[in-house]
C-alpha cells in the first residue's frame, strides 16, 4: 500500500488488521486525490474506502447516502469508534439540524452524512453553505441511482453532477453494489469521473453458502432448518403476504421468535417488526419481497426462499442480505417441483409481458435449482463473471465427490425411445407408466403396441421420475408449458439417442442417501464456536449495553467481534487490541467490562504455548476447513481473519494436517530454518520447547519449532 497512514487508522480506529485488496487500491487513489467509481458486492467493505481517506484528510468528507436508517447506523458506528460524524436529512427536528451546522462551522467534523433529497431541495444554496467549510472528499453511495439505466433511478441524485463543477479540485468517490458496464460508465459521466477509475470486485459473496432443499409438504422442512439454525438472524421470503402470517404463526407455535413483514401492514407496524429484528428481539421475519431496500442489518445469518423466485436477479440480490457483515452465512432455497409451473402459469397470464425475456430467466432460476453441479458457478455464469468450477462452498459441492457409479445408458436411451415413439403426446407420468408396463385404463391400446412398453419394470417409478428430471436438466427433452406439460424429444435427445455416449450417474437407490447426507451438510453450524456459553454471555452484555446508550446491538460489537472474544478469550488488554473490530476508542471505553464479561470463562484456560506432547491422530472437522484454505493459497493472517480464529488455532489447524501428512513440512518452515531448527532441537536434553525457543534467541516462532519437531518424532 502506499499511503501507510491508511493503514495506522485501519487498526487504531476500527480495529482491523488489513485491507481487503480493491478498499487497498481505492483508499490510494482518493489520497492520490483522483476521482473513482467502486463496483463491490455488498459486505465488501465500501464504507471505509471512504472513511480512511476522510480520517486522512485535513478536513470535512461529505457522504450522499439514500437512507436515513443506513446513515444512522453510519454515523452511530463512526461516533462508537470515536469519529466525529454527523447526518442531516428532512427528518430531523430543526434544533438538530442547527446543532450539526454549528458542529461543521466549528470544524469539528470528519464525515457529514446528507440525503440526496436534502441537496435537491435547494441545490445552490447547499454548495454555498458547503462553500466555505472546504470539503475534501465527497463519496456518493448507492451510486446506480444517479442512471436511468440502472434498476434503482432517483431523479433526486441527478443534482449531483453540481458537485464536480463547483469543487473541481476536490476528489470524489462514487460506490455502489450493482451496476451493469452501461450503468458504470453512465455514472462516471453524470459525476464526471474518469472512466480509468472504475474499479470492480465482481459478483462472488465468499461467505455465502448456497444450498436448495426439496420443499417437502407443509412447513416441515422449514422448521428443521430453523430449528438447527435457532438463535442466529435470519429472512424468510414467502410468495404472499397471507402465506407470511401463516408461516410466522407455525414458527412462533414452535417457539421462534418470528413476525410477518408485508406491505398490506400499517407503516407503523412495518417499522416496528423492523426494529425489533435489528435490535435481535425477533430472529425470523418472514417477508414477501417487499423486505428489501433498508434492510441493512449487518448479521442476517440466513435468508431462506420458501418458494422459488421468478429470476436469479431477484435471489442474487435477496440473498445479498445475509452476511453482510463478511461472517459465514446461508442462502437456502426451497424447491418443489410445482415452482416453476406456477411462474409459468404466472407468466401466460401477464397479457403483456413486459420482459421479452422473462421465459430465459426463468429457466435459468430452474437450472439453479435444479442442478447437481457448482451453484455459485451457475449464479456467476449467469451474470457473466467465470469462476472455479467447485466453489466448496454450495451443498453439491460440499457433497462432492458424487457418486456417478451407474451406467444409466440403457434406462435413459429406454426413455428417450418412448418420447419418441410417442411422438409428443403424453406428460412424463404416463411415460412411465408405459414403460413399467401399468395396465389402466388412460394407456390405450396403441401405447400398449410401442415397442417401449414394459420393458423398464427394471426401475422403480421414483427412479424414472428422477431419470426424467436429468434429462429435462440436460435439454434431452422439451416440456410443453402447463396446463398440458406434455413432453417430447428435443434434437438434442435425439442426437444423444444416436450416439448413446457414455452416461454415468447416481444410482437411484442412492438418492435416499443423498437427500440424508444433504440433511447433515445443512445442519452443520455456520460459523465456528468453540465456547458457546462465553458467546452467549457477550451477547448478553451486548444487548444490555447496546440498549443502554441506544444503539442496535450490531452497531456496538459486530458478530465477528463477539465471535472473535469468545473464540479467542483475550485477558488482558493488549490481547484486546488484536481482536477484529476493536479500535482505540472501543477498548477504552468497555475492555474493562468485555475483560469482565470473559475472565470466569477464561480460569483454567491452559498455556497456550505451551507444545503439544504428541502429535495429533486425526485431523478435526474444523481443522479440515482451515486447511483446505491454506491448501488454496490463503495465509494464515487470512484464514484467521475468515474464520475469527485465534492465530494458535488455525497454526494448530497447520500442525495436525502436518502431522497427518496433509501438509509438508517445506510449505510451513523454510529449509534453511528446519536445519538450524534440527540441529537446536537435537541438543536439546529437556522436553521442553521453551529451551530451545531461547537457546535460538527467540528467532523462531514456536509454530515452526513444533512443526519441525512433529516431523523428527516420526
Ligand atoms: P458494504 O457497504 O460494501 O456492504 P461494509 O462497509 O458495511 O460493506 O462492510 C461490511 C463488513 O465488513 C463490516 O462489518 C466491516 O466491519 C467489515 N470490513 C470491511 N473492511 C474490512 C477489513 N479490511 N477487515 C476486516 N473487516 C472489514
Ligand atoms: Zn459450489
Amino acid at each position: 500500500m502506499k499511503h501507510s497512514i491508511a493503514l495506522t487508522h485501519l487498526t487504531r480506529v476500527f480495529g482491523h488488521a488489513q485491507f481487503r485488496l480493491l478498499q487497498e487500491r481505492a483508499i490510494d487513489r482518493t489520497l492520490d486525490r483522483l476521482d473513482s467509481l467502486v463496483v463491490m458486492p455488498t459486505g465488501g467493505g465500501k464504507s471505509l474506502c471512504y472513511q480512511i481517506p476522510a480520517l486522512c484528510f485535513e478536513g470535512l468528507t461529505v457522504v450522499v447516502s439514500p437512507l436515513v436508517a443506513l446513515m444512522k447506523d453510519q454515523v452511530d458506528q463512526l461516533t462508537g469508534n470515536g469519529v466525529a460524524a454527523a447526518c442531516l436529512h428532512a427528518g430531523q427536528d430543526v434544533e438538530v439540524q442547527q446543532a450539526v451546522v454549528q458542529a461543521l462551522r466549528s470544524r469539528s467534523m470528519r464525515l457529514l452524512y446528507v440525503s440526496p433529497e436534502r441537496i435537491a431541495a435547494s441545490a445552490q444554496r447547499f454548495l454555498d453553505f458547503l462553500e466555505p467549510l472546504q470539503p475534501v472528499l465527497f463519496a456518493v453511495d448507492e451510486a446506480h441511482c444517479i442512471s436511468d439505466w440502472g434498476h434503482d433511478f432517483r431523479p433526486d441524485y441527478r443534482c449531483l453532477s453540481a458537485l464536480k463543477q463547483r469543487f473541481p479540485e476536490v476528489p470524489l468517490l462514487a460506490l455502489t453494489a450493482t451496476a451493469d458496464a452501461r450503468t458504470r460508465a453512465d455514472i462516471c459521466q453524470q459525476l464526471g469521473i474518469d472512466t480509468d477509475g472504475i474499479m470492480v470486485s465482481g459478483f462472488n459473496r465468499p461467505n455465502l453458502r448456497y444450498a436448495v432443499w426439496p420443499r417437502g409438504r407443509g412447513q416441515v422442512e422449514l422448521l428443521s432448518y430453523l430449528e438447527a439454525r435457532r438463535g442466529e438472524s435470519g429472512i424468510v421470503y414467502a410468495r404472499s403476504r397471507k402465506s407470511t402470517e401463516d408461516l410466522a404463526e407455525a414458527l412462533q407455535a414452535r417457539g421462534l421468535k418470528a413476525e410477518a413483514y408485508h406491505a398490506g401492514l400499517d407503516k407503523s407496524v412495518r417499522d416496528a417488526v423492523q426494529d425489533r429484528f435489528k435490535r435481535d428481539e425477533t430472529r425470523v421475519v418472514v417477508a414477501t419481497v417487499a423486505f428489501g431496500m433498508g434492510v441493512d442489518k449487518p448479521n442476517v445469518r440466513f435468508v431462506v426462499h420458501h418458494h422459488m423466485p421468478r429470476h436469479l436477479e431477484g435471489y442474487y440480490q435477496e440473498t445479498g442480505r445475509a452476511g453482510r457483515d463478511g461472517l459465514p452465512a446461508e442462502a437456502l432455497l426451497l424447491y418443489g417441483p410445482g415452482d416453476r409451473s406456477f411462474w409459468e402459469h404466472m407468466l401466460n397470464k401477464e397479457e403483456s409481458t413486459p420482459d421479452p425475456h422473462a421465459l430465459d430467466k426463468l429457466q435459468a432460476m430452474v437450472r439453479y435449482a435444479e442442478t447437481t453441479t457448482c451453484r455459485r458457478q451457475m449464479l456467476l455464469r449467469y451474470f457473466e463473471e467465470e469462476s472455479e468450477r467447485y466453489c466448496g462452498q454450495c451443498d453439491n459441492c460440499l457433497m462432492r465427490p458424487v457418486q456417478a457409479t451407474w451406467d444409466a445408458r440403457e434406462a435413459m436411451s429406454l426413455l428417450l425411445k418412448a418420447l419418441w415413439e410417442l411422438e409428443g403426446r403424453v406428460g412424463l407420468n404416463l411415460v412411465v407408466d408405459l414403460l413399467r408396463g401399468a395396465d389402466h385404463a388412460r394407456l390405450r391400446e396403441e401405447h400398449r403396441s410401442l415397442s417401449t412398453y414394459g420393458k423398464g419394470a427394471f426401475l422403480a417409478r421414483t427412479a424414472w421420475l428422477e431419470l426424467g428430471r436429468e434429462a429435462r436438466l440436460r435439454g434431452w427433452v422439451d416440456v410443453a408449458p402447463p396446463p398440458y406439460p406434455i413432453w417430447s424429444l428435443s434434437a438434442k435427445g435425439m442426437h444423444w439417442l444416436e450416439s448413446k455416449e457414455a452416461l454415468w450417474l447416481e444410482p437411484p437407490a442412492g438418492q435416499a442417501a443423498r437427500e440424508t447426507r444433504r440433511k447433515e451438510v445443512l445442519s452443520k453450524p455456520l460459523v465456528e464456536v468453540l465456547h458457546p456459553e462465553l458467546l452467549a454471555a457477550l451477547k448478553a452484555y451486548r444487548s444490555a449495553t447496546a440498549q443502554r446508550v441506544g444503539l442496535p446491538p450490531y452497531a456496538l460489537f459486530s458478530d465477528q467481534t463477539l465471535l472473535a472474544l469468545s473464540n479467542q478469550m483475550p485477558t488482558t488488554t493488549a490481547q484486546l487490541y488484536r481482536v477484529a473490530g476493536l479500535g482505540e476508542a472501543k477498548v477504552k471505553k468497555y475492555g474493562t467490562e468485555l475483560l469482565g464479561v470473559i475472565a470466569p470463562f477464561a480460569q483454567g484456560k491452559t498455556n497456550v504455548h505451551e507444545p503439544n506432547p504428541l502429535p495429533l491422530k486425526a485431523v478435526s472437522r474444523s481443522a479440515r476447513e482451515s486447511l483446505s484454505l491454506f491448501h488454496s493459497g490463503q495465509t494464515i493472517e487470512d484464514i484467521m481473519q475468515q474464520r475469527a480464529l485465534s492465530r494458535n488455532t488455525v497454526e494448530d489447524h497447520l500442525l495436525q494436517g502436518l502431522y497427518d501428512g496433509h501438509v509438508p513440512l517445506n510449505q510451513l518452515v523454510s529449509p534453511e530454518s528446519q536445519t538450524i531448527i534440527r540441529a537446536a532441537l537435537a541438543q536439546q536434553k529437556s522436553h521442553s520447547l521453551k529451551e530451545t525457543f531461547e537457546s535460538l534467541g527467540g528467532r523462531y516462532p514456536y509454530f515452526e519449532l513444533k512443526a519441525v519437531r512433529g516431523k523428527m518424532e516420526e
